[in-house]
Parts: structure tokens; C-alpha cells; sequence
């Protein structure tokens, strides 16, 4: 993309209501646009980041063997009737009457929708195990939506739903989403933990939720400190391999890790104090069993193989998906802008031509894009008349990985120079080795 062609409504002021980093940096880089409290328009360069972190979720998910589906934003207030939940959520729920007077709702989750159509359809065993996700806007009208997209009121979300005969087979399929879960968050290059906690409305006896820390953090955690080093890394993980995954999750959640709501001050103590931590963290992520609490009051059942009809065995597991660039940007900044981990920048990387209208400078700079382009990478050429200094301020905040700055005195030596922005440290090379440099970063994400 060429920055003169596109639509990048940088703001040079902070903007006075945005409390936190992440926020700030967000309006600051005209990624997003405020319509109503809690409620976003996702400008190009924010939509693009949301775009790359659902496909990430995406891949996980279908790595994991779980199926994408899409169900609808608005729903029939009769479903959750049927589960008891149409009187019990509050006035979280946004609620609307449709032009014949029916109760509808905007969805603040999908349990009794997903259940609905597993009734309507799955009938055997025989068709077990199954896990359908989708990755769809929901509303809830919270009483303080703040953070800009951290707690908004209209949010994107990937929720998930197991459906299995045995009890065991459902915590095989926990235990599958903790797993997936911890690799999406690594891809985005984020240190999220698996940390016990409270089930709250959805219901349920087996919940985890995923923690990426940082100061701005709305929940109270604590933890043994060794946690943050566990990695899963590359490694292959079959998927269906119960004593694979189990153990692989054992490994996570072995350490001490858990939010206010689990806290124990006597199991907190045992750890040796060096690495005895307090502090706050985003939830980016939950998974639940709960067994058959949905399928239970909706007849969502299916016949076993001796010929038994009994309730289907539950969970559902959900992913932050637009909460997920706050944390993102909390967890990786400084105080020039944003540092987009590989796995999400909108751009792969910049390039800033220092003398706009130099005929060499211009040529080097078309060469360049071109050859990226042509590695099926995605650059963003800074082409504007602008001074280098704004041309350096705009590539800091917008926070792409990496830049190629391209100037007279350079060339004349046949050489152009690669910045890291997140060690700020330079390196001059021929564009070739440079364009080189960049696929070869890129090839492994
Ligand atoms: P919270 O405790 O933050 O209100 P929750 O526990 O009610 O969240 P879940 O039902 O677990 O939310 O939803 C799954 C995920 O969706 C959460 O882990 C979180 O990342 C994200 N999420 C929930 N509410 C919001 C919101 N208002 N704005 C943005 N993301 C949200
Ligand atoms: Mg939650």
C-alpha cells in the first residue's frame, strides 16, 4: 500500500478520553473511531489487525479439528427462555421488539443458539465428538465500557461449543481449546496464562481463563512467577492424543495462577517468595465444561450405542477477539507508539523515502515495493512529501516491525538501512539483502 493512497487518519494530539496506552494508540494511529460508547468503527489499518488475529484463531481452531459455522447477531428471546437465561441477564442484554411485537435480543453469547441447532440435527452417538465455533459480534450493554476496544459494548468474539456423550470426552475437548488457546495467544506474540476461575453467568464447575498481563489490567491476579516462562514453542501436538494434551495442560496449569475470585492465601504462600507475584491482568480468553446444564433443560440429546437417550455432555470456550489488539498494544509499546509482534502488524513492513521527489530515491523506493510485493508481502511505502521526521514519527506509532529507510546518501553508497523498531537498532545493506532479510523473517509465520 502506498501511504499517500491510503486512509491512515493519524491524530498528532492525544485524545483526552482515552485512558490507557493501548487506547491512546489506537485513536492516535486512526484505527479505530468511537460511534457511540463502546461502540467502534474499525478504520482500515484497525480492521486489518482485527482481520490478521481472526486468522490466526481461525487456523488454531481448525488445527485443532474444530468446525467454523456462523450463526446470527440477533436472536429469538424464546431460546433463552428455554434455558432459564432470558430473565437471568440482567440488563446486560440488549433487547428488542422486531415490527410484529416478537422478542428479540442481540447476543451476548450463543449457548442456547448452538444448542438449538445441535438438536435440530444430531440425533446419535455416532456422531459425537463434535466442536463448532464461530467468530461473531456481540453486544452487551455494559455499565462501563471503557479501554476502547478492551471493554466495549459491541465486540468481536470466537466462541466455541463442545458437544460429546461421556463426561471424559468433554474434558478431552477442554482440554483440546486450552491447548489451541495457548498457541493462538503465542502467534500473536503474547504471554497469556491459563488461570482458574469463577464461572459467572455462563454456569458451569471447570473454568479457566487466559491472562495477559499488564499494569492496566482489570482483574486482580496472582501467580508463581516461573509460569511466565512456559512455552508451547513449535511443538506438533496430536490433537486427539488425550494423554498428549492433558499433559501438555498440566504443564501450564501446575504452578500456582489464579484470579481474585479463586484466590487462596494459604496455597498462594507455599510458593517460595522470590517468585510470588500479585499483580493485574486482561482476560483474553475462557474456556468452561458444564457438563449438560444447556442440554439438559433444551432436550439437546442423542442415543447411545445401547440404545439409552441421554443428555449431551457441554462446553464453551471463548476468545477476545477485538479485546485481543488492547492487550496486544498494552503488552508491546513504548512511548513513540505501537510494536506490532510479526504475527499481527497490518503491514509487514515499512519503507520511508527520505527525498520524495528525487528521481533515484523515487526509482529505489518503486524497487523495492515491487520486489516485496513480489515475495507476496505486504509493505506499506511512506510516499508522501512530508518531512523525515514526521515520515519516522508516523512509521513509531503505527509500530511496524520493520522499516527500510531510503535516502541520497545511501544509495550513492548502494545501500539502504533496516530499523527494528522494537530494538531501534539499525543495519545498512543492499535492497536486495534487504527485501531478502524480510521474506526470510516472514517465512517462518
Ligand atoms: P469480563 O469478565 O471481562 O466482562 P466475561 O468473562 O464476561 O468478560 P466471557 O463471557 O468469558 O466474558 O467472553 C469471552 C471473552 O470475550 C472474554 O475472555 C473477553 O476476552 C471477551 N470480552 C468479554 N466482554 C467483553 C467486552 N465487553 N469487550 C470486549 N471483549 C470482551
Ligand atoms: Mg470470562
Amino acid at each position: 500500500m502506498r501511504l499517500s493512497r491510503y486512509f491512515l487518519p493519524v491524530l498528532k494530539e492525544n485524545p483526552a478520553e482515552a485512558q490507557i496506552v493501548s487506547h491512546r494508540y489506537m485513536l492516535r494511529a486512526g484505527m479505530i473511531k468511537q460511534q457511540a460508547a463502546g461502540i467502534y468503527s474499525w478504520l482500515p489499518m484497525g480492521f486489518k489487525v482485527l482481520k490478521r488475529i481472526e486468522q490466526i484463531v481461525h487456523e488454531e481452531q481448525i488445527r485443532a479439528g474444530h468446525i467454523p459455522l456462523l450463526m446470527p447477531t440477533l436472536q429469538p428471546a424464546d431460546l433463552w427462555r428455554e434455558s432459564g437465561r432470558y430473565d437471568d441477564y440482567g440488563a446486560e442484554m440488549l433487547r428488542i421488539k422486531d415490527r410484529h411485537e416478537r422478542d428479540m435480543l442481540y447476543g451476548p453469547t450463543n449457548e442456547e443458539m448452538i444448542t438449538d441447532i445441535f438438536r435440530s440435527h444430531v440425533n446419535s452417538y455416532k456422531d459425537l465428538p463434535l466442536t463448532l465455533y464461530h467468530i461473531q459480534w456481540k453486544f452487551r450493554d455494559e455499565v462501563r465500557p471503557r479501554f476502547g476496544v478492551m471493554r466495549g459494548r459491541e465486540f468481536l468474539m470466537k466462541d466455541g461449543y463442545n458437544f460429546d456423550l461421556t463426561k471424559e470426552d468433554a474434558l478431552h475437548a477442554y482440554n483440546r481449546h486450552m491447548v489451541s488457546y495457548l498457541r493462538t495467544y503465542e502467534r500473536m506474540g503474547l504471554t497469556a496464562i491459563p488461570m482458574r476461575a469463577a464461572s459467572g453467568p455462563i454456569g458451569g464447575d471447570n473454568t479457566h481463563e487466559f491472562l495477559v498481563l499488564a499494569s492496566t489490567g482489570e482483574s486482580e491476579v496472582f501467580y508463581d512467577d516461573r509460569v511466565t516462562a512456559l512455552k508451547l514453542g513449535d511443538r506438533e501436538v496430536d490433537f486427539d492424543n488425550r494423554a498428549e494434551v492433558l499433559g501438555i495442560c498440566e504443564e501450564f496449569t501446575s504452578l500456582y495462577a489464579r484470579t481474585d475470585e479463586t484466590h487462596d492465601e494459604a496455597a498462594f504462600n507455599q510458593i517460595p517468595e522470590a517468585h510470588r507475584k500479585v499483580g493485574r491482568g486482561i482476560e483474553v480468553g475462557q474456556i468452561f465444561y458444564f457438563g449438560t446444564k444447556y442440554s439438559e433443560p433444551m432436550g439437546a440429546t442423542v442415543v447411545t450405542a445401547e440404545g439409552n437417550r441421554v443428555p449431551v455432555e457441554m462446553g464453551s470456550h471463548g476468545i477476545g477477539v477485538s479485546r485481543l489488539l488492547g492487550a496486544i498494544i498494552e503488552a508491546s509499546h513504548d512511548d513513540k507508539g505501537i510494536i506490532w509482534p510479526e504475527g499481527v502488524t497490518p503491514f509487514h513492513c515499512g519503507i520511508v523515502n527520505l527525498k520524495q521527489g528525487d528521481n533515484a530515491t523515487d526509482a529505489a523506493c518503486e524497487g523495492l515495493y515491487k520486489a516485496l510485493k513480489a515475495k507476496g508481502l505486504d509493505p506499506l511505502y511512506d510516499d508522501r512529501d512530508e518531512r523525515a521526521g514526521a515520515k519516522f514519527a508516523t512509521m513509531d506509532l503505527i509500530g511496524l516491525p520493520w522499516r527500510i529507510t531510503v535516502g541520497p546518501r545511501g544509495l550513492a553508497n548502494g545501500v539502504v538501512e533496516l530499523t527494528s523498531r522494537r530494538t531501534g537498532e539499525s543495519e545498512e545493506m543492499g535492497a536486495e539483502a534487504a527485501v531478502d532479510r524480510i521474506a526470510q523473517i516472514y517465512a517462518g509465520i
